[in-house]
């Protein structure tokens, strides 16, 4: 099959969050399986082009246009990890890719509605006709919209499109006269694209929805909780009617780049990788505990036999910022130690953290860094004896898997794809060799306490509890393997066509560039 992924991130290279994992490991995935997968990424300033090869110009007169004008691209072709990029190089005079950010700008529904409707162009005038054409949440979701209102009208023709909804808070809001600069003018008033609460608003989403042939989210469960309306976003009714081309697909991580016997950003690597015997458990635990000394030395914390708690996240509501504080404080309390990574565009959050390691500047037992760090977040993984996820809302989240594969032992809130990862030792009513960690249900103080005293206890009291947990989540497979299969039967679901809004139902004329 012939995949092509018109996405805005992609894992290491360009890489906001686990959008950008998914796209890169699942990619990967199903080229092993013998699938042709090809990429179209904005060619960002940031992308480090020198990691990259075969980098070539590959159409160098593609016209897009912003209303009555029209601006050139030029479209590069690359290998990454033996995949093929399509970079595209917008030569729009705002600059669009050129920000140093992915996303986080005023106009970042401008920045990608004209990144969608240029790689349809691209498609369309280099004549790549995919078997499937993958779409990644409200950032390039309106292709499935451009292709069937104005490329299918003019001839052309691909076997089916695929919305992943990695995040369904995230819908891309904004005014009809905004899209109509890219040449959806004609239906950016009708009813599929309305926003429900905003009326006068589009949603690029719920005309993603709408529009494609599949719809995959991340986890089973966070495939049910988006079908309700306190986990729908506003969107629930849209997927509801849609709830036949929905799919609940748990993701996998790349089990290549999360590696703890070849990892380079580790100190030490893992000798034996995976577990099969006690002697190579012991094995793995001594490795960790010289990442963590060696960790310890680099944030200079406190060199002890404390417990170290950590998180490495987006700091944004959804992930509970407020309740990593109150874990980090009673981490404190319990004498363990805390580390933080977290990564904010938002300059009040970015404050209330630096504040937090301010006020904990004389002891020797918290860091915290208010940034991205690929590098601190792999040494952050093999060295922390609990992880701490509490957020309010996860659509699969892959976190708690990374740190599972490095031998943390996860500590989680029950939500979305959460519930499908992390069983807790104590409660859960999976068999005992499923069981991996510690959970809590209430999004408060309470709740983490609960969760977080029994960790802390076990990992400095209990120590057979710790292997036990330890072995059960490093053993479990993480990887695509599994699931990589149940995206191909979903892209065969899209090749036979679902019933679609009719293409030119709409008034006005379109034509391209
Ligand atoms: P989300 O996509 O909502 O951010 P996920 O758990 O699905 O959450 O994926 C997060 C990915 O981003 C993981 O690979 C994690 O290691 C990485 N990550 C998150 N925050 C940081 C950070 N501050 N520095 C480095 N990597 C981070």
């Amino acid at each position: 099959m012939h995949i092509i992924h018109i996405a805005s991130e992609l894992a290491p290279i360009a890489k906001a969050g686990g959008l950008g994992d998914v796209v890169y490991s699942l990619s990967k995935a199903l080229v092993q399986l013998g699938h042709k997968v090809d990429i179209i990424l904005p060619k960002y300033d940031t992308l480090p082009l020198s990691e990259l090869q075969n980098l070539q110009v590959a159409f160098r007169e593609l016209k897009s246009f912003d209303g009555p004008y029209t601006f050139n691209n030029i479209v590069w072709s690359a290998q990454y990890h033996h995949l093929n990029l399509h970079l595209i190089e917008s030569h729009h005079p705002d600059y669009f890719f050129s920000r140093g950010m992915i996303y986080g700008c005023p106009d970042d529904t401008a920045r990608f509605a004209y990144f969608s409707r240029t790689a349809m162009e691209y498609l369309f005038k280099s004549e790549q006709k995919p078997d499937i054409l993958h779409l990644h949440d409200w950032p390039t979701a309106l292709a499935a919209i451009f292709y069937r209102e104005i490329y299918q009208p003019l001839g052309y023709s691909i076997g089916g499109s695929v919305l992943n909804i990695h995040n369904l808070e995230h819908q891309g809001i904004t005014s009809p006269e905004q899209l109509s600069r890219f040449g959806i003018h004609a239906f950016a008033s009708h009813s599929l694209l309305k926003d429900k609460s905003r009326p006068d608003l589009v949603n690029i989403l719920k005309g993603g929805i709408e529009y494609s042939d599949q719809l995959i989210t991340v986890s089973p469960n966070y495939q049910k909780e988006i079908l309700t309306r306190d986990g729908g976003c506003g969107l629930d009714e849209t997927l509801t009617k849609h709830k036949k081309k929905l799919h609940g697909i748990l993701n996998g991580i790349d089990e290549e780049y999360w590696n703890p016997a070849k990892d380079s950003y580790l100190l030490k690597n893992y000798p034996s990788y995976p577990i099969n015997s006690p002697e190579q458990l012991e094995e793995v635990i001594a490795a960790k505990k010289e990442n963590r000394q060696h960790l310890r030395r680099y944030l200079h914390l406190e060199n002890s036999s404390a417990p170290m708690i950590a998180a490495v996240t987006r700091l944004v509501p959804q992930k509970g910022p407020k309740l990593i504080e109150i874990a980090l404080r009673r981490t404190l309390e319990k004498g363990g130690q805390f580390v933080l990574l977290g990564s904010t565009s938002s300059p009040e959050m970015a404050l209330y953290f630096h504040n937090l390691r301010e006020e904990f500047s004389r002891t020797r037992n918290v860091a915290i860094f208010v940034e991205n760090d690929e590098a601190l977040a792999h040494l952050i993984f093999a060295s922390a004896h609990g992880f701490i996820i509490p957020s309010l809302f996860e659509p699969c989240g892959l976190t708690q898997m990374i740190a599972q594969r490095y031998g943390t032992i996860p500590i989680a809130r029950m939500t979305g794809g959460l519930v499908d990862t992390v069983f807790d030792i104590d409660t859960s009513q999976k068999p005992l060799k499923d069981r991996n960690g510690f959970t809590f249900d209430y999004p408060d103080a309470e709740g983490v306490h609960w969760a977080l005293d029994r960790a802390l206890q076990c990992m400095t009291l209990e120590p057979k509890k710790r292997q036990f947990l330890i072995k059960n989540g490093i053993s479990r497979d993480w990887s695509w393997k599994k699931q990589a299969p149940k995206y191909l039967t979903v892209y065969q679901h899209a090749q036979k066509g679902h019933p679609r809004p009719s293409p030119r139902a709409l008034t006005e004329p379109l034509t391209t560039a």
